[in-house]
């Protein structure tokens, strides 16, 4: 035994002076040299997986199912957990494509979140000019099919680890339905899913890599009817009252309003019902809006005119309105601690390298869209100081993050051109999307890994995250009970 214990020190030592050569990332005490090789073997074991990762991210591309209708993604993914040992629940917080798995016991509970939902009308072929695979079918637009199988990918790399008594704790993946519409994670973090985690990490496909600093929007969801009396339109239409005018007379507001707000505010809506023949003055009209701020704050106030504007408008128009909130979500609570963390390992594992073909198909592309032609950016970018407020964009992972500290990472999967478009969905399902996936996947893992090893890490994420939400109390835009679930 005493042998095999000077045995193992000389390996430490020659570990910890090898590491002497490699940037400030680690110590060079023998602890650190544990913690590396750790790593190497998370991500030794996403690479071994190369081909099944890329396999199952190609299956869910082609599913391209929309937000609660994930039925086909969903099941691959949680039946690829349950083959690698994951205990999973399936249908959780009330929605049929959710579902958790989970290894290991004890603390640290350290939980990744995976996406897999499509975007309506984007159908796309793999080729840089707009070619869709199905007229008006669904499309990869944002990524989530990379989303899923990376955060599944590293959780597997974690949960060989912990099998192999190298780590200790538990490891949750989070299958989470519904990002494009209808905020699942919301309902999944009202139901107290994520409560008992230590730390949560995500990641999101994008056209550059860093780890992310900057926030997201807060959003709110509702829809506006209004409802009239119908009547002939030109025999007795001061019978009538006209729905329709409520409408116009909400949405004229709410441009009137668009003077007077922040300019982080945004404010969008489709006419969902506008009558059915102009020879009936129309008895029922319905407008479905989002509008988002940079703080949830800020948006309450906008919320709270909008409503006032609706009254409003059916007042004008001598009809009833009914204004009901459908979803929401908080901005992302940023974890600079996290981001730090995420950013080393980052830069551990360094930049995505592109073929000449990759590059070209990226330049296509850009031609196609008219966008400059810079081709793919696979560099890290460095850590930046976090914008007083976030670009446009919302995410649910927003509300995850005021519960549990969130760590959240950017890959690149696509150039830059049109998001939650064609080229996303092309891009997502070649080698290009791939590389990043592989990427994000091994990123994760290897910041997991330090999140199981290094209580201190945990500790100062946890100590930032526990200052940033004194006295908050977390309260869901989402209505009680399950979702509304799609009809088939
Ligand atoms: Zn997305």
């Amino acid at each position: 035994m005493k042998e095999r214990a000077n045995y193992m020190k000389t390996i430490l030592r020659c570990l910890a002076l090898s590491l002497l050569t490699a940037p400030s990332l680690f110590s060079s005490s023998p602890v650190a040299a544990i913690e590396i090789k750790n790593k190497e073997e998370a991500v030794a074991s996403i690479e071994k997986r190369k081909a099944e990762m890329i396999k199952l991210s190609d299956q869910i591309w082609a599913f391209a199912e929309t937000a609660l209708r994930e039925h086909k993604s969903s099941e691959a993914l949680s039946r690829y957990a349950g083959q690698q040992g994951f205990n999973v629940e399936r249908g959780v917080a009330g929605m049929p494509t959710a579902f958790v798995a989970t290894y290991g016991q004890g603390r640290p509970v350290i939980g990744i979140l995976g996406e897999f939902d499509a975007l309506p009308g984007i159908s796309q072929k793999v080729s840089p000019v707009k070619e869709p695979l199905e007229a008006g079918a669904p499309g990869h637009g944002c990524g989530h099919n990379l989303f899923g199988v990376a955060s599944l990918g590293a959780a597997i790399a974690i949960k060989e680890l912990i099998a192999a008594g190298k780590l200790k704790g538990t490891i949750r993946f989070y299958g989470t339905p519904a990002e494009e519409a209808g905020s699942g994670k919301a309902y999944m973090t009202r139901d107290g899913l994520f409560k008992d985690l230590d730390v949560c990490l995500a990641w999101h496909p994008a056209t550059e890599t860093q780890a992310d600093v900057d926030s997201t929007q807060a959003l709110v969801d509702f829809i506006v009817e209004f409802k009239g009396k119908a009547a002939h339109a030109a025999l007795d239409p001061w019978n009538g009252r006209s729905a329709v005018d409520g409408l116009e007379a909400f949405t004229h507001g709410v441009e009137m309003l668009r003077e007077h707000v922040k300019p982080t505010v945004r404010m969008h809506y489709v006419i969902v019902k506008g009558g059915d023949v102009p020879n009936v003055v129309p008895e029922y009209a319905k407008v479905w809006c989002w509008a988002r701020d940079s703080k949830r704050a800020g948006m309450e106030v906008v919320l709270q005119r909008l409503r006032e504007i609706a009254d409003g408008a059916a007042r004008i128009a001598g009809v009833e309105s009914k204004f009901t909130i459908q979803s929401g979500c908080y901005e992302i609570l940023v974890n600079l601690a996290g981001a730090k963390l995420l950013q080393q390992n980052l830069e551990w594992l360094g930049p995505i390298k592109y073929t000449e073909q990759e590059q070209e198909f990226a330049r296509a592309i850009q031609r196609a869209t008219g966008t400059e032609q810079k081709g793919l950016n696979g560099e890290i970018r460095p850590l930046k100081a976090p914008a007083p407020d976030p670009p446009g964009g919302s995410t649910d992972v927003g509300d995850v993050s005021w519960v549990v500290p969130t760590l959240h990472l950017s890959v690149t999967t696509a150039p830059e051109s049109a998001w939650h478009a064609w080229p996303v969905v092309a891009c997502g399902g070649m080698s290009i999307g791939h590389k990043g996936m592989m990427l994000a996947s091994k990123t994760l893992a290897a910041t997991m890994v330090d999140l199981f090893e290094d209580a201190k890490a945990r500790e100062a994420i946890q100590a930032e995250f526990n200052a940033k939400t004194k006295g908050f109390v977390y309260k869901p835009y989402v209505a009680d009970g399950p979702p509304p679930l799609p009809k088939e």
